[in-house]
């Protein structure tokens, strides 16, 4: 029987596959903090901390990147250059030896970050949720599936901003590998076919003006271009 519903419903969010005219269907988008070194010394940690994650709608993507507009509320919209692991099997506390076979891929994604409002969440002992989660603050580039490109766990990952490199560094330095962080995350989650875990970004984030081009990318993964547009 079709689902009748009150109002008009709207398209499951997607993102484009590299070598395929379909898409992946994305349901929850979960992220790292401070998963690199020079990173989580740059935000003021010491030493090896157990992960934490933070959530991001599936409806903030930005498949393929392109123009977003500069936020509201905001006057330190930072970057940061991410790898991300696409969910393609399920599971409830995986093994790290295990978790390579649940990634049907990788790409490469922008965590953007109201940073004043993070921090008011953290000064205060508040959710992080307006610091991280708003429209358009997660740009996406297309997924390389792992039955052509395997596991990367090596590679160069790089941002640059209006032609300069601001973020320069190898996905090797996670402090977590994406391995480790679905196994932390399914003790708390069952991951479902669909998820995205953003993993981290390295040292150089900063902030984005209007009218800034970002060109993000990892070895093997191409590059995600993202033009930030005056506010609405
Ligand atoms: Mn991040």
């Amino acid at each position: 029987m079709k689902m009748e519903y009150v109002i008009g419903t709207w398209n499951i969010p997607s993102l484009p596959i590299v070598g395929s005219d379909a898409r992946f269907p994305v349901r929850r988008i979960f992220c790292v903090g401070r998963n690199y070194v020079e990173h989580q010394k740059e935000m003021g940690g010491d030493g090896r901390e157990q992960p934490f994650f933070f959530a991001k709608s599936a409806h903030d993507l930005v498949p393929e990147g392109g123009s977003i507009h500069y936020p509201p509320m905001t006057t330190n919209f930072h970057w940061e250059t991410e790898l991300v692991a696409v969910i393609g099997t399920g599971g409830y506390r995986i093994s790290s030896n295990k978790a390579d076979d649940h990634i049907w891929g990788y790409a490469v994604g922008l965590d953007m970050t109201r940073r004043d409002l993070q921090q008011v969440g953290k000064d205060k002992g508040r959710p992080w949720t307006f610091g991280k989660d708003f429209d358009q603050s997660a740009p996406v580039g297309p997924i390389s599936p792992a039955s052509t490109i395997g596991h990367p766990k090596k590679g160069r990952l790089w941002l640059k901003v209006n032609g300069e490199f601001r973020q320069n560094s190898d996905i090797d330095q996670m402090i977590w590998s994406v391995p480790e962080q679905i196994a932390f995350l399914t003790q708390y989650y069952t991951l479902e076919a669909g998820d995205l875990v953003m993993t981290g970004t390295p040292a150089g984030v900063g902030p984005a003006k209007p009218g800034d081009e970002l060109v993000a990318g990892i070895d093997g993964l191409g590059e995600l271009r993202v033009q930030t547009l005056p506010p609405r």
